[in-house]
């Protein structure tokens, strides 16, 4: 797949893009990542990419000559679904990651100070995307959010085929809790049943958990959760053993 974004600030991709699983993905040719300077759009002396608000107002806005001649030129002669960063967009969940995951390729437009002229929504973006209910300095975090949630679901970029299918999200649910040696750690002892070696009584158990914690932290997600049938954990909320801190 192929990322391309468009930023003003490029030297901040530096870094988190190049460890861990998605440097993995873009050395093993899954992810083809191009980032670009906005700037090299502007043409004046100054490189300018901003003016002032019509109307008055706080703040700069990013210019639309730059930001069309960008888009246009990096979507020429090709299907790319462009993704307008925004705090007014729609939020940026698992579901979304999956449907972009199946582009072949996307271009995240990253905004800066107020935002972006309106006419780049209305005339350039196929999509408007937030990442939560805040406000972040620009549009740089909110792309590699989105870039490492994308790519984690591509084909061969995780080396266990199972490991997204079965996190949280994945099944509209929270995850199960996980523990690893030692079996009891300062007091808090690792559930009986993960010990016990019986398959069947484990997924239980994690289908109980999964259950009993989205109810617990996130039971707007049960509106959307799928049925038992469709793979949701498949036992009533119990109050299983867990690790326990002593009093
Ligand atoms: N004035 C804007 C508002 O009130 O909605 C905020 C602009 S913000 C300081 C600058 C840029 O950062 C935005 O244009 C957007 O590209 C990016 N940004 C900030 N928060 C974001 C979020 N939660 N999700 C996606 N992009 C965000």
């Amino acid at each position: 797949m192929r990322i391309d974004v468009l930023t003003l600030f490029p030297g901040m991709f530096v870094g988190p893009l190049d460890e861990s699983i998605l440097q993995r993905a873009r050395t093993g040719g899954q992810l083809d990542l191009r980032i670009h300077n906005l700037r090299d759009y502007a043409h004046d002396r100054h490189k300018t990419v901003d003016d002032r608000p019509f109307g008055g107002g706080p703040g700069m806005v990013l210019k639309p000559e730059p930001l069309f001649e960008a888009v246009e030129t990096l979507t020429a002669g090709d299907e790319v679904h462009v993704v307008l960063l925004s705090p007014s967009g729609r939020v940026f969940t698992q579901a979304v990651a999956r449907d972009l995951a199946q582009r072949r390729r996307i271009l995240l437009v990253c905004g800066s100070y107020e935002g972006v002229d309106e006419r780049v929504r209305e005339g350039l973006a196929n999509d408007e995307l937030s990442i939560g209910d805040y406000v972040l300095t620009n549009g740089a975090l909110p792309a590699m959010v989105i870039i490492d949630a994308v790519t984690r679901l591509l084909p061969g970029v995780l080396g266990d085929a199972e490991s997204a299918l079965d996190e949280s999200f994945s099944h509209g649910w929270l995850e199960y809790p996980h523990y690893t040696r030692p079996a009891e750690f300062r007091g808090m002892k690792v559930p009986e049943v993960l010990l016990s070696g019986n398959h069947a009584e484990i997924e239980k158990w994690r289908a109980a958990q999964a259950r009993k914690r989205t109810q617990e932290r996130r039971p707007d997600l049960l509106a959307t959760a799928p049925s038992l049938a469709d793979g949701g954990p498949t036992e009533p909320g119990r109050d299983e053993p867990r690790a326990t801190r002593p009093n």
